[in-house]
C-alpha cells in the first residue's frame, strides 16, 4: 500500500512566518525530490521550497497569501515508489527577485500546470541534469557540483566540449595559427627573409588540430570525473517536466529524473534548401575543419566570422577563394571602419567578393558545382569544386520534446529566459546558444554559472555590460560594447578617438601598419561606451575595453593609465588620448589643457 507523508515547511532561517506568493504544485502532480512546492516573500527575500522528497501530491494543504512559518503542513504526498524518498537538505537557501524577465511568473504558472505530468518509473534521479556537453553547458555541471549538487550531464556524441571545442573555436583557432604562420613566412619575403613554400601534410595538420581537441575534451571528462558529475551519452528529449528520456546510440533507453535542469543543447549550422548539402562537396563548417583535401577554388557562401575564418585556413592552404555575402559589407555586426582592411587585405588574397549578392540555386555536375548569382558584383553563374555554407547557426530548440515538460520555445527554436537564466517553467533553465544572440562560447560559459549558481540558491544574474565579439582573420577584428553605428542609430551623443597603427612603433615593427583602435565615449560623462579594434592580436586587446567597461571606465582612467612601450595594448591608451586632444604621438585632432 502506498505511503503517504505530510511535507512540512523546512527551517527557513531567522523569518518567523513568510507570506506565500506562488503555488507550484496541485493534486495529482508527480514530482521529484527537490522539485520547487512554492515561493515565499518576505521583506528581505523571495525563496522557492523544494520537496525533500518524490512521489505524487494528494492534497495543497496552503493557499496563496497565507503566512506560513518552519514545520507548518504544505501538502500531503503519496511515496514514489520507484524513486527512493531520499532526504534532501531541509534548510532553504533565499533565492534573489527575478529580474525583468522575458518569461513571467504568471505564464510559468500557467504552464507547468498546462505540462503533462506524469508517472516515470526512473534509472536515473540527480538534482540537476544538463542537456549537452558544450561550454554552456559543462561549465553548469561543474559550478553546480562544486555548489555540492548532484549532476547528471546528457550529451549526444562520445566526446564531451560541444562545438565550441569538436568544431568550433578551438579547431577553428588552430588552423588559423598554422595559416597565420604560412602567411607570415610569405610576407616576410618583403623584409628580406624568404622561405621556400612550404609542403602542406593534411593528415598530419589534421592530426595536430584533433590533437588539440582530444587534450582538451580529454581534460573536461577527467574534470567531470573529479567532480563526480556522471556524463550519460545519448540523445535527450524530455517525458515530463521531470524526466528525460536518453536514447542511446544502441538504441537503448534510460529514464533520468531531475529536480532541476538546464538546457544547453546548443545549435547547428543553418541549411539552405536551393543547395544540396548531400553533395559531399558542398561543406559545413564541420566539413570544413575536417580537411578532406584542398580544393583548387572554393566558394564560402556568408561573408560573416566563421566563413572568413575558414576561408582564410583554406586560402592560406592554397584554395582559390570566391566569397559571397548578401549585406554590402562583410561581418554585418561590425563598424565598416573595423571592417575595412580586412577587406582591403582579403581583396588581394582572393580570387573574387561579391558583395549585395546572393546565390540562387547550386547544380552539381561531375566536374563541379555549378552556382547561379545574383547581385551587383556577381556573374550570373560560375563553377567550383568545393563549396562553404556559412550562413549561420539555428538553435535545437525545437529537437527536444520541450512540450512534455512545459517549456516554451519560439518558432525558430529560442527559448526564452530571464536574466536568471529561468525558462517559463521556474525548475527548468536554458543557456548557450539556444537561448538566442550572441553565439559565442564565452556568452554560454558565463550563462552556465548564472544557472547553476541560480538553482544553488545564490543571487546570481547575468548583466554583462557587453559580451565582446572577436573575428580571428587576418587582420583580427574585435569590437565591445556599442558601435559607432549604433551610437548614430540611437541618436547618442558620443566622442570619437581612433588612433592608426601606422604610429604605433610595435606595430610597425611586427611589419604591419593597417590597425586601427577605435574608443567611443559618452559626450555628456566621458565613460568608454564601444571600442572597435582591428590588427594583429585585436582578439586579445579587446580584454581591456570589456573591462573598462564593466568598470565604468571613462576617457582620462584610460589614458591615464600606463601601458607597457612597445605594445600594441598603448593602442587604446593613445585611442583615449586622441578623444582628449592629449596625444603626443600624433598630432592630437583638437587641443585640451
Ligand atoms: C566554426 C565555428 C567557430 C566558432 N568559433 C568561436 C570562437 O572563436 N569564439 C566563440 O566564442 N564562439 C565560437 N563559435 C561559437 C561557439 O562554438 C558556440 O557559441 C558555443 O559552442 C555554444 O555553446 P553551447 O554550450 O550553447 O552549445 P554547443 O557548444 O552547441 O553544445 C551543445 C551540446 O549539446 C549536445 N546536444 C544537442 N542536442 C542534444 C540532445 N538532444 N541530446 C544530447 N545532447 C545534445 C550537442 O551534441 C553539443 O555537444 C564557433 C562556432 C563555429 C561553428
Amino acid at each position: 500500500m502506498a505511503t503517504t507523508e505530510t511535507l512540512k515547511l523546512p527551517d527557513i532561517g531567522n523569518f518567523e512566518k513568510v507570506e506565500i506568493i506562488e503555488i507550484l504544485i496541485a493534486p495529482g502532480d508527480v514530482i521529484a525530490a527537490e522539485t520547487s512546492l512554492l515561493t515565499l516573500e518576505s521583506d528581505k527575500a523571495t525563496m522557492e521550497i523544494p520537496s525533500p522528497m518524490a512521489g505524487k501530491v494528494v492534497d495543497v494543504l496552503v493557499k496563496i497569501g497565507d503566512k506560513v512559518g518552519t514545520g507548518d503542513p504544505i501538502a500531503t504526498l503519496e511515496l514514489a515508489e520507484t524513486a527512493p524518498a531520499t532526504a534532501v537538505s531541509n534548510t532553504v537557501a533565499p533565492t534573489p527577485e527575478p529580474a525583468a524577465a522575458t518569461a513571467t511568473a504568471e505564464t510559468r504558472q500557467v504552464s507547468i500546470q498546462s505540462a503533462p505530468a506524469a508517472d516515470i518509473a526512473t534509472d536515473h534521479q540527480c538534482d540537476i541534469l544538463v542537456l549537452g556537453a558544450g561550454p554552456g553547458g559543462y561549465t553548469a555541471a561543474f559550478r553546480a557540483a562544486d555548489l555540492g549538487k548532484q549532476v547528471i550531464l546528457i550529451e549526444r556524441f562520445e566526446q564531451i566540449g560541444g562545438v565550441c571545442l569538436n568544431v568550433g573555436c578551438i579547431p577553428s583557432k588552430a588552423l588559423l595559427h598554422v595559416s597565420s604562420i604560412l602567411n607570415e613566412t610569405r610576407d616576410m619575403g618583403a623584409h628580406g627573409v624568404t622561405f621556400a613554400e612550404p609542403t602542406i601534410d593534411l593528415d598530419k595538420l589534421r592530426g595536430f588540430k584533433n590533437g588539440v581537441i582530444t587534450k582538451l575534451t580529454g581534460g573536461l571528462k577527467q574534470l567531470a570525473k573529479q567532480r563526480k558529475v556522471t556524463i550519460l551519452h545519448g540523445i535527450g528529449q524530455f517525458s515530463s517536466p521531470n524526466h528525460l528520456t536518453v536514447k542511446a546510440s544502441d538504441g537503448t533507453e534510460t529514464t533520468v529524473g531531475f529536480a532541476h535542469a538546464v538546457i544547453a543543447a546548443g545549435s547547428q549550422p543553418v541549411k539552405l534548401p536551393f543547395i544540396p548539402h548531400d553533395d559531399p562537396r558542398v561543406m559545413d563548417s564541420t566539413d570544413a575543419l575536417d580537411l578532406a583535401d584542398i580544393p583548387a577554388r572554393m566558394l564560402v557562401i556568408g561573408g560573416g566570422i566563421i566563413g572568413l575564418e575558414m576561408a582564410q585556413v583554406y586560402a592560406s592552404l592554397g584554395s582559390k577563394i570566391t566569397i559571397v555575402e548578401l549585406a554590402d559589407t562583410i561581418i554585418p555586426g561590425a563598424d565598416k571602419d573595423m571592417t575595412r582592411p580586412l577587406l582591403k587585405a582579403i581583396r588581394k588574397r582572393y580570387e573574387n567578393i561579391f558583395l549585395g549578392s546572393k546565390v540562387t540555386a547550386v547544380s552539381a555536375h561531375d566536374d563541379g558545382l555549378e552556382v547561379s548569382f545574383e547581385g551587383k558584383d556577381a556573374p550570373a553563374s560560375d563553377r567550383f569544386d568545393k563549396i562553404l555554407v556559412a550562413v549561420g547557426r539555428a538553435p535545437n530548440g525545437k529537437k527536444l520534446q520541450l512540450e512534455a515538460a512545459g517549456v516554451t520555445v519560439d518558432e525558430r527554436g529560442f527559448i526564452a529566459v530571464d536574466q536568471r537564466m529561468q525558462t517559463n517553467v521556474p525548475h527548468i533553465f536554458a543557456i548557450g546558444d539556444i537561448v538566442g544572440q550572441p553565439m559565442l562560447a564565452h556568452k554560454a560559459t558565463h550563462e552556465g554559472k548564472v544557472a547553476a549558481e541560480v538553482i544553488c540558491g545564490l543571487p546570481s544574474a547575468f548583466t554583462p555590460i557587453t559580451i565582446p565579439s572577436v573575428a580571428y582573420t587576418d587582420p583580427e577584428i574585435a569590437w565591445a560594447g556599442q558601435t559607432e553605428e549604433q551610437l548614430k542609430a540611437d541618436g547618442i551623443a558620443y566622442e570619437k578617438g581612433a588612433f592608426p597603427w601606422a604610429a604605433s612603433g610595435r606595430s610597425l615593427s611586427l611589419g604591419r601598419d593597417e590597425g586601427i583602435t577605435k574608443a567611443l565615449f559618452s559626450t555628456d560623462t566621458h565613460r568608454l561606451l564601444g571600442v572597435g579594434i582591428v590588427g594583429p592580436n585585436a582578439g586579445e586587446l579587446i580584454a581591456e575595453a570589456v573591462l573598462a567597461m564593466e568598470m565604468g571606465a571613462d576617457m582620462a582612467d584610460i589614458s591615464l593609465t600606463i601601458h607597457p612601450h612597445p605594445t600594441l595594448s598603448e593602442t587604446l591608451g593613445f585611442a583615449a588620448e586622441m578623444a582628449e586632444g592629449t596625444i603626443t604621438d600624433l598630432l592630437p585632432p583638437k587641443k585640451r589643457n
